[in-house]
Parts: structure tokens; sequence; C-alpha cells
């Protein structure tokens, strides 16, 4: 359900989604509650989860987007779950209680790229935020009860600042695990086109990691966290596999990173530049 549309930030170095456009906008609530009533129409009363896409719907006004939560639960009584990507300016926009009333409303997912808790780096690439704001975001998204799926961008770094990149995130993540669960969720670092970090490669000012690299990356982050969380790494971008939870199956999946990392280069994917 698309009620926003871009990304009011759309300034990280690394991501092409919104470079060519469109600008960000909210879409009026009427527009929005028309969409539903179409989907109601076509899809009937029984749809149970709803995803609002976009860079960042949760920018939208509190009170507009409580009322489109309102809207799709009087449309579709079985409604479970509604999900939307989030950011650190945007939890915090809407404080503890816009939060709690969004929640009240039917809100119940967040995806928010953390890509690193590393200062240095997330100034690097434009995030527009530093560890000490994903900590205070995160922790207020759980305590309003709020589910929260956090994602790092393995490779950030580089290799100069691979580990540092590793441990400032894993000291952001277990702050934020105070408050709750979250689930992790791992991305590799893939250059797009049209990106200034895809520029900054090819000259000469940033290096990319190694599968090797990657993959003590990873288990640099699995070891130093404590959960309770589940983590996946289940993504195209990414050199290996893994899914478990915290802290129950680290020496799993540890010793999986371990017999990965005696593979050779070639038995992972190639560099490559993405266009999606
Ligand atoms: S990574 Fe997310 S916040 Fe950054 S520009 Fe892309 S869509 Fe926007």
């Amino acid at each position: 359900m698309q009620a926003t549309i871009g990304c009011p930030h759309n300034k990280c170095s690394f991501c092409m989604v919104y470079k060519r456009g469109p600008r960000f906008a909210v879409r009026p609530v009427a527009e929005i509650v028309a969409d539903l009533d179409q989907a109601r129409e076509e899809l009937g009363p029984g749809v149970r989860a709803i995803f609002l896409p976009a860079g960042d719907s949760l920018a939208m006004p509190t009170e507009q987007l409580e009322a489109v939560c309102r809207a799709a639960g009087e449309r579709f009584p079985d409604l479970e779950r509604i999900t939307t990507y989030a950011s650190v300016r945007s939890i915090l926009g809407h404080g503890r209680e816009g939060l709690a009333r969004l929640r009240a409303a039917g809100l119940s997912r967040l995806h928010l790229g953390l890509e690193s808790g590393h200062d240095p780096t997330l100034d690097r690439v434009k995030k527009g935020c530093h560890g000490a704001d994903q900590v205070a975001a995160g922790r207020m998204a759980l305590e309003a009860g709020l589910e929260l799926n956090l994602y790092v961008l393995l490779g950030l770094a580089g290799p100069e600042d691979s580990r540092d990149h590793a441990r400032a995130t894993v000291q952001v993540i277990n702050a934020i695990n105070q408050a709750g669960a979250p689930t992790i969720r791992l991305r590799t670092l893939v250059p797009k086109v049209d990106t200034l970090l895809l520029h900054q490669i090819r000259k000469g000012r940033f290096t990319l990691c190694t599968p090797h690299q990657i993959l003590d990356e990873t288990a640099e982050l699995i070891a130093g966290l404590h959960g309770p969380l589940d983590l996946t790494s289940d993504h195209y971008t990414n050199y290996l596999d893994l899914a478990g939870g915290l802290p129950r199956d680290r020496d799993r999946l540890l010793e999986e990173i371990r017999a990965a990392r005696r593979l050779p280069r070639r038995a992972f994917r190639p560099d490559f530049v993405g266009e999606q």
C-alpha cells in the first residue's frame, strides 16, 4: 500500500533507489483510503498483512499514518501486521507518544537500515545519523511495542575499518537489545550504478572487502552480539546464508563461517555492479 513516495533523506552514498527520483512525497490520506477500499473490493476482507513500501513511510505525520492504519484495520478485520520502512529520524520524530499511538492504530513492524553503528562510516556514507541516535530510536520503537528488523551492511567500511565497523555495530545492537529483541538482517555491500560510492571505488578512494574479509566481519558481529535475538543472512548480496538465534546458535554459526572461510575465492559470487 503506497503511503509515501521516494525517500525523505535520499543522500546515502551506496543507495541508488531514488537518486533519479521521484522526490519524496506523502500521499493524501483520502487517496490511500481509496486504495484500501479498492483492495478490499478486489481481495475481500481476509487480508492479513499490509506493507507500506518506499524509503521511509514512517516519515508521514503521526495523525495521517494513524488514520491510514485505522482505516486498514476497519476494512480488514483479520489484519495481523502492518509493516513499514523507517529511519532513525522518523522514529525519533514521532516520539514515544506518537509511536504508542501508531502501535495502537495497528502499525506493528519497522524495517530500519542501521547499515553500521560506526560513526566515521555513517558520516562517510552520509547516512544522516550516528550510533547514539540509532540506540535511542531502536529502544524507543521496541519500548512502544513495535517489532524491529535491523539491517546491517557488511563491507560498508571497507577492509581497513572492517573490525571497527563490526564492533561499533555490535555495541549499538546490544544497547538496543536491552529494550527488546530485534531481528538482525545482514546484507553485503554491492556497489550500485548512479551512486557516489561507485564513483569513489572507480577513483580508488574506496576498496571493497573480499569475501573472506566479509566472513571475518560477520564472525566479529556474531561473536559480539549478546541476544536474545534472531539473525539471518539470506540475501543475494551475501556470500554465505546463515540463520539462527543468539546466543543459542552462536557456536554453530561461527563454525559455518569458519568452514566457508576455508573455501577459495572462486567458491563465492563474483564482484558486480548492482543495477536494481
Ligand atoms: S538507503 Fe534508505 S535512507 Fe538511504 S537514501 Fe536509500 S532509501 Fe533513503
